[in-house]
């Protein structure tokens, strides 16, 4: 079997020994002679898997008691109903600021625009995105709700080295892109969600990580599986969870904790990208995306000086089983998402690959 190298924004490449594992016990999970996606999520077996993959985003993450781990239906989008609909009736005003940072924070702004009064606080539209924008959040206004930022910028390729401090004002961010790839303060946020199929598992799911002063405050209409206390109640199962998805972030958990947990992973994805970004610093033939001083250690975007050799590019680095590098369609070019599962011998793969394109072509 010949596995690529997967560059895929998401849903991503996994680690290839959690798919093995997946798939040998795939038919008997902990000999009960039945897959884990055919057993009740009530069985005593699925609610220990449940509480064992809580222990391990709290061991791995450092996630302190005052925050809930919730399971949320519907991805990352879902996410961006459920937040005005829990967070916005923290103040009467109703008022809430986003950070434009790129084409998930416009959504994201745009959805919640729909329940509330939404003012952009800071963005770089107007540079098409290609860095993070001042933001002092002595800018806001006191009856704000919370603020919204995206974290990781993966279509463009930028993310945020360091988070503002909104002081009482609940910062929430969106981190799908990024959550356990990075150590985080958590002192500094309210609310953390990300869909799992770009770092963490499957689609189709979210993970939630809020500060428990902040449940309880839902909208009067918010619809009963938006409305994070029903989760925080239940064990995140009101309903049938996604069984299915939480077995496999529950193992690429355990293999995150072997690599050495996020010490270890953040000092490895900082020298994949830098490996990347040295390539096209290095060479006239490519130019980076992102401004140097925002750039995503996730999302490495790229294009070539003469776009016209974009798709030999792209065909021939398929052939050498390099695969999924096309930029997203809103921007073109190259993008290379190098999440945790990426090895290095993947980045330095696609970095000589480069370099022979280059000098063929250049
Ligand atoms: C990929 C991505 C999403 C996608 O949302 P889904 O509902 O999971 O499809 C949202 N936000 C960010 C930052 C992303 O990178």
């Amino acid at each position: 079997m010949n596995r690529v190298y997967n560059f895929g924004a998401g849903p991503a490449m996994l680690p290839t020994s959690v798919m093995e594992r997946a798939q040998r016990e795939f038919l008997d999970y902990n000999g009960m002679g039945a897959s884990v996606i055919e057993i009740s999520h009530r069985s005593k077996e699925f609610e220990a898997l449940l509480t064992h993959t809580d222990e391990l985003i709290r061991e791995i993450s450092g996630l302190p008691d005052d925050f809930e781990i919730l399971y949320v239906h519907g991805s990352a989008q879902l996410q961006f109903s459920a937040v005005p609909h829990n967070l916005l009736d923290l103040n009467p005003a109703h008022k809430a600021a986003y950070l434009e940072t790129g084409n998930f924070a416009s959504l994201a702004r745009k959805e919640a625009s729909r329940f509330g009064n939404i003012t952009v606080a800071a963005t770089s539209e107007s540079s098409n995105f290609d860095r993070i924008p001042d933001f002092d959040p002595a800018t806001l206004d006191p009856d704000t709700s919370y603020v919204h930022l995206t974290s990781n910028n993966t279509i463009f390729g930028t993310r945020w080295n360091q988070f503002p401090d909104t002081g009482k004002i609940p910062l929430v961010a969106d981190m799908t892109s990024e959550l356990m790839s990075r150590r985080l303060d958590f002192n500094k946020f309210g609310l953390i969600f990300a869909g799992l199929q770009k770092n963490l598992g499957p689609s189709g799911m979210a993970a939630v990580l809020i500060r428990k002063e902040l449940l309880g405050h839902a909208l009067p209409n918010t619809p009963n599986l938006l409305n994070y206390e029903t989760y925080a109640k239940n064990h995140s199962m009101p309903n049938t969870i996604n069984t299915f998805a939480v077995y496999m972030m529950n193992l690429v958990l355990q293999w995150l904790k072997e690599q050495g947990g996020l010490p270890a992973m953040e000092t490895l994805n900082a020298q994949k990208a830098k490996l990347i970004y040295d390539a096209i610093d290095n060479n006239d033939f490519y130019i980076g995306s992102a401004h140097p001083d925002h750039r995503s250690e996730m999302n490495v975007c790229f294009n070539l000086q003469d776009s016209t050799l974009d798709k030999k590019f792209l065909d021939e680095a398929q052939v050498r089983g390099l695969y999924a590098l096309k930029g997203h369609r809103l921007v073109g070019g190259i993008r290379a998402s190098i999440y945790n599962a990426m090895p290095m011998a993947g980045c330095q793969a696609l970095v000589d690959f480069m370099q022979e394109f280059a000098q063929q072509n250049g």
